[in-house]
């Protein structure tokens, strides 16, 4: 299906709600009904029918056939957070005694679910280099059921092989997962690449506007319909028809921001590239990434997101060079309209106190929808303290 379908009509049976253009919010719990027989039908296929809002609910049933098409999987569900949707994505597919395979690097809250919470239940895993098959291969056991992926990933922005990990998986039987939240569907697509389960943080690019934070699973309608009946329900971690509609707003856009990003970003990551200021840079889609290769084979473009590592020895200039920036905001996530900055000194260091193993002139940039050439500009002369 096109993707200008997918973006404009798909899911909105408009004749049902007095022809209006924008869906309704139907914000509410439960739904009603007029006999014995009809209910019966429903709670015998939950999955399918309006009951309750924890399970179904008709603005949330719009979201979840736009994503599920633009993934191009069989079915979807969305959650609360992009953490609620990796957390039980991943309980799905371990039981107590399994053992999942994840690259290193990955986002710092999936680290803590694999390290802190699910050895609770006996769940182990390997962390790998997502750089090597090999390593990725070597790193499976006779009792591992799930390979993790995420890739770029969003601070060194590594890469997987995407269709070399799907090949390994299937050879050993286990299920792959991805957080896809990087590229977003416009720019990789994993499912075509043979990846089993595709996740994003829906806070980041789909929704768009720094307003909502939201999960999103794709997959097949077996994995999903599973899902649904076990995690979904049993743990509850919905989001409102309020912010699904405002998500579906955000997808409107998806396209044009992600272009627009993507453009803006090449102009800056080219203007920073040989800075003189800039120690390295980290972005998959310029040539001197060491992935570039495999970068341009499974990502149509890369979207606005890079680091890169500035080229001081002080603490305290790095930090100048922050208080000086006026058009960056200071602050974590990324994906919205506005352009961002986040210094890794700020988790690591203390001024005066530099840790060497902490890559404390570490800095990740998050080019928005603002002008390239103004936001280059106010890069041009904060860098200047360094
Ligand atoms: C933000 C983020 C998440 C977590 O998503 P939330 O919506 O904040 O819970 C997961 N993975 C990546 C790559 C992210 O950037």
């Amino acid at each position: 299906m096109h993707e200008s379908k997918i973006l404009n009509h798909l899911g909105e049976n408009r004749e049902e709600y007095f022809n209006a253009v924008s869906p309704p919010i139907i914000q509410s719990s439960n739904f009603v009904f007029h006999n014995l027989d009809d209910f019966r039908k429903a709670f015998s296929d939950e999955k399918k029918h309006s009951i309750y809002t924890r399970g179904n609910n008709p603005t949330v049933k719009i979201l979840r056939q736009k994503l599920a098409a633009l993934e191009k999987a069989e079915d979807c569900l969305v959650f609360g957070s992009g953490s609620g949707a990796i957390a039980m994505a991943i309980m799905s597919q371990v039981h107590q005694g399994a053992h999942v395979v994840c690259v290193q690097n990955s986002y710092s809250w999936t680290f803590n679910l694999l390290t802190e919470y699910l050895p609770k239940f006996g769940v182990e895993h390997t962390f790998v280099d997502g750089k090597s098959l090999e390593a990725i291969e070597n790193a499976i056991q006779p009792n591992t059921t799930l390979l993790f992926l995420e890739s770029p990933t969003s601070i060194l922005l590594d890469i997987q092989d995407l269709k070399g990990c799907a090949a390994i998986a299937k050879k050993h039987g286990i299920v792959t997962a991805i957080d896809n939240s990087y590229s977003s569907p416009i720019f990789q697509r994993p499912i075509e690449h043979g990846i089993d389960i595709v996740i994003h943080s829906g806070t980041k690019y789909l929704n768009g506007h720094s307003d909502v934070v939201v999960g999103v699973v794709c997959s097949s309608k077996e994995i999903i319909t599973k899902m649904f009946y076990h995690e979904f329900m049993t743990l509850g971690g919905i989001i409102s028809p309020t912010d699904a509609a405002l998500v579906i707003r955000g997808l409107r856009t998806l396209p044009l921001r992600m272009k627009q990003s993507d453009e803006s970003c090449k102009k800056v990551v080219k203007y920073l590239e040989n800075h003189p200021k800039v120690q390295s840079l980290n972005y998959p889609l310029s040539p001197s990434f060491p992935q570039y290769d495999l970068a341009q084979q499974q990502m149509s473009g890369a979207g606005g997101l890079f680091s890169v590592y500035l080229n001081t020895d002080s603490i305290e200039k790095v930090e100048a060079f922050f208080h000086k920036l006026n058009h960056f905001l200071l602050a974590v996530s990324w994906g919205g309209h506005e352009s961002l900055i986040l210094p890794f000194c700020a988790f690591y260091n203390i001024p005066g106190k530099k840790d060497p193993e902490k890559p404390w002139n570490l800095v990740r940039i998050y080019i928005g929808l603002e002008d390239p050439d103004w936001l280059i500009k106010d890069l041009e002369q904060a860098l200047e303290v360094l």
